[in-house]
């Protein structure tokens, strides 16, 4: 690290905001390195590259207890009990699980690792929790998924925003930046059933019933239409498939959505007209939209929305979704999906099988076919016939899984549990091996953002003595596993140069990006299919990547939650996130000002409803579902619907917000319900 700082990016959110580390008498300070500035979760992010609770020694589990032992004995160790697990129960005898927050170097060779080591199908990670369904319904109406098709800096001159289920204010404050014309300008729309702090900034704020999005995006479509607004030569020239749409629209009147969402009809119509008349807008979901058993249709609705108004592929306007993690983008990208092999390809699609397994050097036959989503892979281990050893990279599922008790206790299940990670996480502390790896500042890879760009976090500081790296550890294990060390490198460029071989050809294509464009300062938005390439960071100005050019609406329809409120269980219970922790909280509850700011698990609850249960301002109180109980500090909330409470899921133990949470998976993404299920409130000796 130079006196000048060495530039990295931000360990937590897919805003990826740039800094610098600079050592001072004190130890390592961040500055902002970029527009808009950090929240303080970046502001605080170097307390955990020297945090007390950090990881320098591989732990074996010995009498029941996590024991330290040396590199040699704990990778022997994994190797040797999953050579022993496949022979007994298979190739699918052993699963892995990876993160969105994982580089695009360690998602890819996750990928590999999986199904050219270990030869299992068993392979999904946690942004199947998270971008999924929003990723689906792009890929149905646009033909690629890429979060936002545009870069983010055309948000700057929109003069209307609508936001589904986001509340960047918390989740990333830099990002208001971009909204700074709309919000001025009057044009900002928020759709959350809570007032929050993003709802605040809002011109109009919607708050639906949770749960009744897809029915709100409908009323608002009606409206459009109703109204004479339907861009008519846009949807003739550049779209297929409205009146099949239009066929369902037509029979929600925003009067009938009204009442099945609670949004005044005259709000939906203001919404309409409020985008209809801008001149450049944009309609952004996020996963409130899209976290539902439903989460497809819904992302849909709110995309058939954009075509109706001409938006998406249009110069300052558009369609996209917020993505959350850090590497949620690259992270869906390179092979870590059940279903997927590297450069957005599928899986099931012969020519891309026959691409990949000559880049890999394997045979075609050899690769596994799709398997289960996470969900459906967390809840088979340990059951007859399901995985008996699994393998966990930047993930913490005991925290952040729906109906986390039952995926704790599979988890438990195990015959082998292995988790690499920087600190003693929920998951880690379950396991019979854990590898302290290094962290985010102390290693190079490329992350891609939210908008499709290709960043490369430097490495700024060394790692403690005693780690490695996830590379490191996979270099490691495949080698003991039998295969040429070559295959499995632990150089990040190493690696990163298969990649962009992998990615040649495919949706996300990276071939011509090299860390020499990127150490330049080069900005590269996928596809960049040569080296000569400038990138893309306007996907779909000409025609959309369906075979005949067109995007399509899809012909979807309200369906209403999987699990709604009913007398045992009277309230909606809603997850998100809070401005000071980020995921499961692994990291940010670890910090020791994020700590302080937040330090333990709330709801809140409008103080009519908190009254009823008998609960005061202050209490704890027990939050109950069919599947579970949480404990939480009661906040009353006057703006709150009454039939809503909100719990953050960064908590850990009894205040796992997912324990109560629905696992209900959409058919096609197979995003669970996390936004909604029926809960009761009871007092704390209940
Ligand atoms: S907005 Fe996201 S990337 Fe930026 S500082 Fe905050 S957590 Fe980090």
């Amino acid at each position: 690290m130079t006196s000048a700082g060495t530039g990295t990016h931000c360990p937590y959110c897919a805003l990826q905001c740039r800094m610098t580390l600079h050592h001072t008498g004190d130890g390592i300070a961040v500055r902002p390195g970029g527009r808009g500035g950090l929240c303080v979760k970046g502001w605080t992010s170097a307390a955990l590259l020297d945090s007390p609770h950090r990881l320098t020694t591989p732990l074996l589990r010995v009498g029941g207890e996590l024991c330290p032992v040396d590199w040699d004995t704990a990778l022997d160790t994994v190797a040797r009990r999953l050579v022993e697990i496949r022979a007994a129960h298979g190739p699918d005898g052993n699963a892995v699980f990876g993160g969105g927050g994982l580089t695009n170097e360690k998602a890819y060779l996750l990928g590999k690792f999986a199904r050219v080591a270990l030869g299992t199908s068993q392979v999904d990670y946690n942004g199947r929790f998270c971008m999924s369904s929003a990723s689906a319904a792009a890929r149905q109406a646009f033909g690629v998924d890429r979060g936002l098709p545009f870069p983010l800096s055309d948000l700057d001159g929109a003069d209307a925003v609508l936001l589904a289920g986001a509340n960047p204010a918390e989740t990333m404050p830099p990002f208001l930046a971009h909204l700074k014309g709309a919000i001025d300008g009057g044009g900002l729309i928020v759709v959350d059933p809570r007032r929050t702090p993003t709802a605040e900034l809002a011109a109009l704020h919607l708050a639906p019933a949770p749960g009744t999005d897809l029915a709100l995006a409908l009323g608002i479509l009606h409206a459009v239409v109703a109204d004479g607004q339907l861009d008519e030569d846009y949807v003739a020239e550049r779209t297929a498939g409205f009146a099949a749409a239009w066929r369902i629209a037509a029979a929600w009147w925003p009067e009938r959505v009204e009442r099945v969402t609670g949004v005044p009809a005259a709000d939906q119509r203001r919404a309409a007209r409020l985008l209809a008349g801008a001149g450049n807008a944009h309609v952004l979901t996020a996963r409130g939209a899209e976290q539902h058993a439903s989460g497809v249709a819904t992302a849909g609705a709110w995309i058939n929305l954009a075509l109706a108004l001409g938006l998406p592929g249009t110069a300052g306007s558009g369609w996209g979704c917020l993505t959350g993690q850090g590497n949620g983008q690259g992270g869906r990208e390179h092979g870590q999906k059940a279903d997927q092999l590297p450069g957005y390809r599928s899986i099931t699609d012969p020519v891309a099988r026959r691409h990949i397994a000559e880049v890999w050097g394997v045979p075609e036959g050899s690769l596994p076919g799709a398997g289960p989503s996470a969900y459906e892979l967390l809840t088979a281990l340990g059951t007859p016939g399901g995985p008996r050893g699994l393998l966990v990279f930047g993930s913490n599922p005991a925290v952040s899984a729906p109906h986390a008790g039952l995926v704790a206790e599979r988890l438990a299940a195990l015959d082998l549990l292995v988790v690499a990670d920087v600190v003693l996480s929920e998951t880690a502390r379950l396991a019979d091996v854990v590898l302290p790896v290094a962290q985010w500042a102390e290693e190079e890879g490329t992350l891609t953002n939210l908008e499709g760009r290709i960043l490369l976090r430097a490495k700024a500081v060394e790692p403690p003595p005693g780690v490695r790296t996830d590379l490191g550890v996979l270099h490691g294990l495949a080698v003991r596993l039998g295969q040429p060390p070559e295959r499995f490198p632990a150089a990040p460029e190493a690696v990163f140069a298969e990649l962009r071989a992998a990615s040649r050809g495919g949706p996300a294509d990276y071939s011509g990006v090299t860390y020499a464009r990127l150490r330049a300062g080069e900005s590269l938005h996928w596809p960049v299919p040569s080296p000569a390439h400038p990138g893309t960071p306007r996907l779909f100005l000409d025609s959309f990547a369906h075979a005949d050019g067109r995007a399509r609406f899809a012909p979807v329809d309200h369906s209403g939650p999987a699990e709604p409120p009913d007398a045992e269980f009277p309230l909606y219970a809603t997850t998100g996130r809070i401005l000071a922790h980020y995921q499961s909280g692994a990291q940010t509850r670890r910090v020791p000002e994020l700590a302080a700011a937040a330090g333990g698990m709330f709801v809140e609850v409008h103080p009519d409803t908190a009254r009823r249960a008998g609960l005061t301002d202050g209490a704890v109180a027990v939050v109950e579902s069919r599947r579970g109980r949480t404990r939480a500090t009661v906040r009353y909330v006057p703006s709150l619907r009454p039939d809503v409470v909100f719990l953050p899921f960064h908590f850990a133990g009894d205040e796992r917000a997912n324990l109560l949470t629905n696992p209900a998976l959409d058919p096609t993404s197979r995003m669970p319900e996390f936004k909604v299920c029926a809960v009761r409130l009871l007092g704390e000796r209940a």
